[in-house]
């Protein structure tokens, strides 16, 4: 549990820091994206930190335009799933980019959210 909490606490640090960190599994190499506890692919629990480019495109989205609550004046916006070119996908919120732009297919780059007390996953135009 302690090594998991403190991969998902660099995960966020280096996000505020407009970084973008995966984590790889030191015995079989595979990619974590958002930091799992356990390797998926050999169940092992040896995960190293590694820089990711934070460079993608956009696999699919969803526009959101009923909100969670507190969040009614940023609507719509949009979701999307980033496949980056590690080869892992991330989930993030759209920013910058005009909905009516936005297609599969399309470069995108990492952008931290960042508000008082939490640290999201953004990603903007390439
Ligand atoms: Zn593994």
């Amino acid at each position: 549990m302690t090594e998991r909490v403190n991969t998902l606490k660099t995960f966020f640090e280096e996000a505020r820091a407009g970084r973008l960190t995966g984590i790889r599994c030191a015995r079989c190499g595979g990619l974590s994206l958002p930091p799992k506890e356990f390797c998926p692919v050999c169940q092992q629990r040896q995960w190293e930190p590694v820089p990711l480019s934070g460079s993608g495109t956009v696999s699919s989205f969803t526009v959101i335009r009923i909100p969670p609550r507190g969040r009614l004046p940023e609507a719509p916006y949009a979701v999307a799933v980033v496949k980056l070119d590690e080869g892992v996908s991330l989930l993030g919120r759209v920013v910058g980019v005009p909905l009516e732009t936005l297609k599969t297919g399309l470069p995108v780059k990492f952008r931290a959210l960042l508000s008082e007390n939490e640290t999201g996953i953004g990603f903007g135009p390439a």
